[in-house]
């Protein structure tokens, strides 16, 4: 069983349609990033899978409870949305305690536990409203992890970060994934999310327009070399005569130059510069590129645009 099924998800807002057959499976112990353009509707998603917004139709399973039921299961799944709402004047242990209170469980984590598990024990006496953004999210975390959840949501968990407070959250993700947690986050940092994320759904208008393990959506051949040169069908010749070479990837043509991502290490640049200029070519550029999650999205986003 997955730790989340979404299947045919649709969300009407009165007349507008703002999620159109969203569908997606995360397996348990992985994260599992969302992502799409502000409006493509991540949060709405979000709020669905926690039966906060109320679906329009479609199915949605959480650690194989229907989202409908979830509040017979407090404490399997927590969540984080928005920014962190902790109580000014409170301190973080009391806030920690006050939330232990409404989840009305035992056996669950201490507030002490929550907030080591976050690494952040050092704040227990701090008042809620003396922490830095990073700090509070963190907080907030651990409020989420109180009834010791198998599945964690989190809404944009890193935004308004700065690079230290992204870095522990990122390494924080990661201890949670290795102790089984399942996270599914949206966050609009396409290189963190590629860093710590072992799938991930693309969303745009409401529809998922990528959706998979990363390393598949990637594939193989990240590696390359975007050129430029000329002349192009001189440029192909050599070009496929290199075997450092393992795969030319369709060019465009300029005039006489050549465009093209040709699929090898960044470290032959050199060997194939040479390579072409010997053939009797004229180089351009060469320039290492990386198929990233990134460079995925933003060819999906011009894809996008060009339908409309
Ligand atoms: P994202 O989180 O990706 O920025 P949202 O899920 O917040 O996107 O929003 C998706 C779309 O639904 C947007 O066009 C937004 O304006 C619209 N929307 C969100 N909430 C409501 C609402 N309560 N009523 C009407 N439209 C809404």
């Amino acid at each position: 069983m997955p730790a989340l099924l979404v299947d045919d998800l649709h969300k009407r807002y009165g007349s507008f349609h703002a999620l159109r057959g969203v569908s997606f499976q995360v397996a348990r112990g992985s994260i599992y990033g969302l992502i799409g353009p502000n409006g493509s509707g991540k949060t709405t998603t979000l709020s669905c899978l926690l039966n906060l917004r109320t679906p329009t139709s479609g199915r949605v399973e959480l650690l194989g409870i229907p989202s409908s039921a979830l509040h017979k299961s407090l404490g399997r799944v927590g969540a984080v949305f928005d920014a962190p709402t902790l109580a000014g004047n409170m301190t973080v242990k009391g806030n920690l305690n006050y939330a232990r209170r409404l989840l009305g469980q035992r056996g669950g984590r201490s507030a002490d536990e929550a907030l080591e598990s976050v690494g952040a024990l050092e704040l227990v006496g701090r008042r809620g409203g003396e922490l830095s953004m990073g700090q509070a999210r963190r907080v907030a975390i651990a409020r989420a992890l109180l009834g010791k959840p198998e599945l964690l949501i989190l809404d944009e968990p890193l935004a308004g970060l700065d690079t230290p407070g992204v870095r522990e959250m990122l390494r924080l993700f990661k201890r949670l994934r290795e102790e089984g947690l399942t996270i599914v986050l949206s966050s609009h940092r396409m290189h963190e999310l590629e860093e710590v994320a072992d799938g991930v759904a693309i969303l745009m208008d409401g529809q998922l327009v990528a959706e998979g393990p990363l390393a598949e959506l990637l594939g193989e051949n990240r590696d390359g070399l975007h050129l430029r040169v000329r002349p192009a069908s001189r440029a192909r010749q050599v070009l496929q005569g290199i075997d450092a070479i393992s795969t030319l990837e369709e060019g465009t043509l300029d005039g006489e130059w050549l465009e093209l991502r040709a699929v090898t290490p960044a470290g032959n640049a050199p060997r194939i510069a040479r390579a072409l200029v010997e053939g009797g070519c004229e180089l351009g550029t060469i320039v290492p590129q990386r198929r990233s999650l990134q460079s995925l999205f933003e060819g999906l986003l011009e894809a996008q645009g060009e339908q409309r």
